[in-house]
């Protein structure tokens, strides 16, 4: 065999597996193949002057690369079971809660100390929340920020390097069973390893759903989340973010009683781009240090939504969507609130007159010709709701950047160990469709290393 282990993707899930490994047994031999670059040479090329856009580059420098797509996220590391992914389902709660707060730990001692640990527990806006049929999700959240992720990435590579062997731009294209282990190929390249993590997360959906029929793993169809980024200033949420840092807050429509929720609030923060196979979609982030703060505040409003027979797809149902308004806009469209309940589009001159001044430039446009009228109904019900706990949420001046799009891969079928059905072959974070999120998919990486290690 050429490695010990061979990990697939260097996002957290990958990292934290080598991390664990190496700190376990200086003696494995392992290698971790990335289709992205390293650290320091992914940059996206939108700089807001000669490139205002996605130009859809063939690997996305925020999606890929060491760091994965949590490199320029926010770092908002959630320690819960509540929401960001289901792997207690298959380790039990207080393993994965443990595993978090290692996680954590971790993320501190390479350069997170400092950062603050925020808490629901005993909030008064719990209480708040109910009286307006609100319900606020239980959670400790560390914020890194991204400014403080990228350090804490750059000194885990640095611990890393020179001892796990790291194939940056070198795309695995398949993952083969042989005698004692796996052979994955890049190229015209092969290597064989006794053991195998598959970590590619939301940008290798295509690709784990490739591999997982090939190998004979079955996989289930998961949910797809579907909104838009809201933009307001910063004072209006003051009150939550100051306290919470990020609220996760359910809303159950009256209309049709469908699950709305908040999702990756960002306090003085930015909106951006994001790309998944060429799809433009919107999310956003901000920084730890204040000078590179925003005045206003960005969070998603999400609806998700699950399909059974005969339609399975709930990703391409998702993609249309974004599809269609990548088709109107050339990418994400941005309008004003008051435009959307008023029934008419925005336009350049009602943006530049708006006193939220937006921080991605987006194409001004309706976003009820985009999203559908359910989930759009839904979104507008929500954002009235949240007006009665933070006053300032519906005003006619609040942006509306659409459309945010949550693809969930497939859930893969793996065991409480997080194996396959070939013994020695992992899937874990993003990919596996189990976690959706840093913490979850880092203690998923933690979770299979010890397994491998024998602990
Ligand atoms: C802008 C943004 C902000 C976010 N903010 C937050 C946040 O604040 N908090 C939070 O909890 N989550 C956040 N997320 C989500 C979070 O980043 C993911 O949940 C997390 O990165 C998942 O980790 P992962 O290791 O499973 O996958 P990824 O981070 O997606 O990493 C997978 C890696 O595998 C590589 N890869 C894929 N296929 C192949 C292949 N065939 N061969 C080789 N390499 C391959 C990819 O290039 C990628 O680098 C954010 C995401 C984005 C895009």
């Amino acid at each position: 065999m050429n490695y010990d282990v061979i990990i697939i993707g260097a996002g957290p899930g990958g990292i934290f597996s080598a991390y664990e490994l190496v700190n376990g047994n200086k003696n494995l031999k392992i290698a971790v193949f990335e289709k992205g670059n390293s650290l320091d040479k992914r940059k996206c090329p939108i700089d807001g002057k000669k490139v205002k856009s996605c130009i859809k580059c063939p690997t996305c420098a925020i999606m890929s690369g060491f760091g994965g797509a949590g490199a320029f996220s926010d770092g908002k590391y959630n320690i819960t079971n509540q929401f960001g992914g289901t792997l207690y389902e298959h380790i039990g709660k207080t393993e994965a809660i443990d595993l978090m707060k290692y996680v954590d730990s971790i993320n501190l001692k390479y350069g997170g100390e400092g950062t603050k640990l925020y808490s629901t527990a005993n909030t008064a806006i719990k209480k708040k929340c109910f009286e307006n049929d609100l319900h606020l999700l239980d959670a400790q959240v560390r914020h890194l920020g991204t400014d403080i992720n990228y350090v804490v990435l750059e000194n885990i590579y640095n611990e890393l390097k020179d001892k796990v062997e790291f194939r940056f731009r070198t795309e695995i294209t398949s993952v083969r069973k042989i005698d004692g282990g796996f052979e994955v190929e890049a190229g015209d390249e092969a290597y064989t390893c006794e053991k195998c993590i598959i970590s590619v997360g939301r940008s290798g959906s295509k690709w784990m759903e490739k591999v997982c029929g090939e190998l004979d793993i079955p996989t289930m169809s998961n949910r797809v989340d579907i909104g838009v980024r809201v933009e307001l200033p910063a004072e209006v949420f003051s009150h939550l973010t100051d306290e919470l840092y990020e609220s996760k807050i359910v809303y159950r429509t009256k209309q049709f009683e469908d699950l709305v929720r908040t999702f990756c609030m960002n306090p003085h923060g930015a909106v951006v781009n994001e790309n998944t196979n060429g799809i433009v979609t919107v999310n956003g982030h901000s920084y730890e240090d204040p000078k590179m703060h925003t005045n206003n505040t960005n969070f998603a409003l999400l609806v998700s939504k699950h399909f059974s027979e005969p339609f399975k797809d709930s990703n391409g149902y998702g993609e249309s969507i974004a599809r269609l308004s990548n088709m109107l806009g050339g990418g994400v469209i941005v309008q004003r609130f008051g435009d959307l309940t008023r029934g008419r589009r925005s336009n350049e001159q009602r943006i530049a007159e708006s006193y939220v001044v937006p921080t991605l430039a987006a194409t001004p446009g309706d976003l009820s010709l985009v999203i559908p009228k359910r989930i759009l109904d839904g979104i507008i019900e929500m954002i009235y709701a949240l007006d009665k706990i933070a006053p300032g949420t519906a005003n006619d001046d609040t942006l509306l950047y659409g459309v945010e799009v949550k693809f969930y891969n497939m859930e893969v079928e793996i065991d409480s160990d997080l194996q396959t059905k070939h013994k020695g072959l992992y899937v874990i974070g993003d990919g596996s469709g189990v976690t959706h999120s840093l913490s979850h998919a880092s203690a998923s990486g933690v979770y299979v290393a010890r397994h491998i290690l024998g602990k």
